[in-house]
Order: structure tokens, then sequence, then C-alpha cells
């Protein structure tokens, strides 16, 4: 059998992936120059890597490692699948057990009337069939002109080329061809960077009020869905004013488009719900999931759609899948991932117990110098680093460039924290305990400091001018 534990000298390995490993979002010559972290091994909220260096993971590998690492019953849940039957398709009037069981464990868990399943192996492949399911269900419904689709800047829905049209990073759309036709974008709900004069009431109902607007510019006839992470994810952990989440139900109920709710950061337990429309309020039709579905130690995702969309859609064929759509391996550990959160109490702890703790701590960051607001919702949060509180002043240098500084130094202190931009976030696994919380602030609070001191000596403590 071929082990692929790490034999080899951490610079030989370094070598060998900076002449072949291409790496996905990486300036791929300045990571050559550096040389790759190389992980070699997981248990818990911990990781270890070719070095030795043991390092608290607070953004659980992506945000997916939800029951944490090295959970033997997943391993056992996946060799006994792949010696029963390692794949079969869902394609040709087949299933099997895998795919029934977690489909009806998904419509269990997900709110009524979501109780239909369609299988992806990924959260971008996922938004991908949402993109031609939702269009599909109008056209079925004879209203084929529903085509327009509403999102958000700095939305993360994925990086296929339909995923990555839906998402609102500028950066990705000016490589390759995006956004498809068809995708609008509405502004964030970000108070602390744009909220100017307003109050974040006022302003959470500003920026859903701008869903009303596009609405109205499109014209209400040509809008099929608005698509939304309850809590923006990878564009920076965006907490919403409470406002916001009742003011875009109130207008798509209003107008009678799909709401999809993309789930594949705050499913499974990550808001201290199993679903982060629960955490919001919110009614969805679709909810996209991935990441902790499986916490990451297999890849799926997938669509849990209403009985009307269900309905609609089954009165004719819908022409589209994939080959691993429902993997039955994936499945397998997926339900055996879903047991352990549920059987565990996981979503319950984090609700009650470590999500109100790591709250006290982390909002207890915003005393810190560089740190202007503090925003978490059960175990996802996120800092905005600032040369001025008071003024809520973005750095003059450009955005990321002391984020960077700080992620760097997070990581020199075996923390990993990931920024985007300016703001630092974190994600942990959701079995993370109250020690490993205060370990992790601690771990934060050195790094943020030592940030500090780097970030005045290079000359960067300056606010941007207002624009
Ligand atoms: C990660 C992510 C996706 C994409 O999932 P992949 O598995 O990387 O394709 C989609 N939506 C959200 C909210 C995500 O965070």
């Amino acid at each position: 059998m071929a082990h692929l534990t790490n034999t080899a000298p951490t610079a030989e390995l370094q070598a060998l992936d900076a002449a072949h490993h291409m790496h996905p979002f990486t300036h791929g010559a300045g990571l050559a120059d550096k040389g790759v972290r190389i992980m070699t091994r997981g248990e818990g909220v911990w990781l270890t890597d070719s070095e030795g260096n043991r390092i608290l993971d607070a953004m659980a590998g992506l945000w997916c490692v939800n029951v944490g690492y090295g959970r033997q019953e997943l391993v056992e849940a996946a060799a006994a699948q792949m010696s029963e039957l390692p794949f079969y398709n869902t394609f040709f009037q087949t299933s099997h057990v895998p795919a029934i069981r977690l489909a009806e464990r998904l419509a269990q868990l997900a709110p009524d009337p979501l109780n239909h399943v369609f299988y992806a192996s990924s959260g971008s492949e996922a938004n991908d069939t949402n993109l031609r399911l939702v269009r599909t269900y109008w056209e079925m419904k004879g209203q084929p002109q529903r085509k327009a689709i509403i999102s958000r800047w700095n939305a993360y829905h994925g990086s296929s080329v339909g995923s990555g049209s839906l998402g609102g990073m500028k950066g990705m759309h000016a490589q390759g061809g995006m956004p498809i036709p068809d995708i609008h974008h509405i502004d964030q709900p970000n108070w602390w960077s744009e909220g100017g004069d307003m109050t974040p009431e006022e302003f959470g109902v500003a920026r859903a009020r701008q869903l009303e607007q596009k609405i109205e510019e499109l014209g209400p006839d040509t809008v099929a869905a608005f698509i939304a992470e309850p809590v923006q994810g990878a564009g920076g952990v965006i907490v919403p004013p409470e406002t916001y989440w009742p003011e875009i139900q109130r207008i798509v109920d209003k107008y009678g488009i799909l709401l999809i709710a993309d789930e594949v950061i705050c499913g499974f337990g990550r808001t201290g719900n199993w679903f982060g429309s629960q955490t919001m309020g919110l009614r969805p039709d679709v909810m996209t999931v991935a990441k902790g579905l499986s916490s990451g130690y297999q890849p799926i995702g997938g669509s849990i759609v209403s009985d009307e969309i269900a309905s609609v859609l089954g009165g004719d064929e819908f022409n589209h899948g994939y080959t691993y759509s429902g993997h039955p391996v994936a499945c397998a550990v997926a339900l055996e991932n879903l047991r352990i959160l549920d059987e565990e109490g996981i979503v319950t702890r984090v609700r009650e117990e470590t999500g109100p703790y790591l709250k006290e701590r982390f909002e207890s960051l915003v005393e810190h110098p560089m740190v202007g607001e503090a925003k978490i919702v059960g175990l996802m949060g996120s800092i905005a680093l600032t040369p001025d509180k008071a003024a809520r002043a973005a750095f003059a240098a450009d955005a990321g460039t002391v984020g960077l500084i700080c992620r760097e130094r997070c990581f020199a202190n075996d923390l990993i924290m990931r920024h985007v931009g300016d703001r630092m976030i974190v994600s942990p696994p959701l079995v993370i305990t109250k020690d490993e919380i205060d370990t992790l602030i601690e771990r934060a609070w050195r790094s943020l400091d030592e940030a500090m001191a780097e970030v005045e000596a290079q000359g960067l403590m300056k606010p941007a001018a207002v624009a």
C-alpha cells in the first residue's frame, strides 16, 4: 500500500509542490519563493505540519471540519461503504441506500417545506444546479422570462463559471469572462465599512431596499430568485444588522421571487442551529449545502428544495446531473457526520455554551487598539482592523496589506486565522472547548500586538482619505 504520510524533508516537498502543483486563489510565483506550509496530521482542532508545529486551526480547514479532525467513525463509515458499494450512479432510475438515507435525514433536519435533495460534490456545483433549477422551475410554470438572479457584491457562491457569476467577487469576475448574463448584484450589509452616518438599523433597511429597487429596475416579472448567505462568509463574515433579513424576506414575499439561502458555511451547526436560515429567521425556497455536511471528510454538496419546486420540476425531465451526484461513500460519511453532530449535542453546545463563550471572549478583542468592531454569530466571527476606530477608518495602504501582516503573525504564533481584506476571521471546528477558545484568543491578541508593531514600523498606521 502506498503511504502518503510525510517521509521527505520539508524543503524537498516544497520544491516538488512549487514545480508541479498549481494552488487555488494563490499567487503561484510568490508562493514558490516562500515555500508552502505542509500539513501532515489533524486531531480535534489541532493540525500538525511537516516541521512538527502544533497549530490551532481557527478556520476548520476551510469552514468545513465541523466535528474536528481525526474522527475514526467517519473513516470507518467510508471504508465500510467502499467495501460494500464504492460507486453507483443515480441517473438511470437507480438509487442506493446511502443516497436515500441521507436525503431522508436532510429532509428531517431542513425547515419545512424543504424536503427534497439534489446532490452535487461541492458548493460550486450545487449553486450551478440552483441557477438552472430556479430558471427551469419558472419555465415549467409558464414564466420563461423570469431569468434574472439577484445576488450581492462580495458574496461567495463558488468558483465555477455559474457559481462564480452568482458570487460578487470582482477579482474573480475580472478573469475568464464572468459574470454570465442575467445576474445582478446589490451591495452587502457591511455597516462598519459602508454605513456612513446611518445607524446599523437604518443601514440594514437601506441595504435590503436595494433588492426592491433592483427588482423594480429589472421588471418584477423578469426576476427568478435572490441568492444570499445568511451570514456572508468569504466576503468577510459580515453579520447583517438585525433589520436586514426581515426586510429582505418581506421583499421576496411581496414579489413572489424565490429565495436561495446559501448555507454552505452557515449550515450544520455553525451558527448554533442546524441552518443559518433558522438563526437569521429566513424562509428559503432552496438551500445550498456542502462543507460541514460531511465535515470536509468527503466532497459532497447539494440543493435542498421545497415541495413546490420539487413538484413542478418533477413534471418534466430536468436535464442536469453529475456523475458523482449522491456518491455513496460521500453520502455514508455525511450521514455519520450528521449522527455525530446530533448525538453528541454539538449543535446545541454551540448555541448554548461555546457560542456564547466565544462571543464574550472574541468581542473583547475590540479593546485592542487596532480593532474597530468584532462581530460573531455562533462560531463564525470577524474583526475589522483599523488605524482609527472612532472614524471607522480604512487603512491608506491597499486593502489587505495590513490583514496579510496580521495573518502572517497568526501563522507564526501557530494560529490559523484568515484575512479578507483588512478583516480577520475565525470559524473554528464546532468541537472547540472553552480552554481551546482561551488559547485562540490569547494567540489572536499576541498576533494583533505583533502585527500592530509591524504596521507602525512600516509606517502603515495611517487612515485612508475619506472619499
Ligand atoms: C465555499 C463556499 C461555496 C463553494 O463551495 P465549494 O465546495 O468550494 O465549491 C459556496 N458557497 C459558500 C457560501 C461557500 O462558503
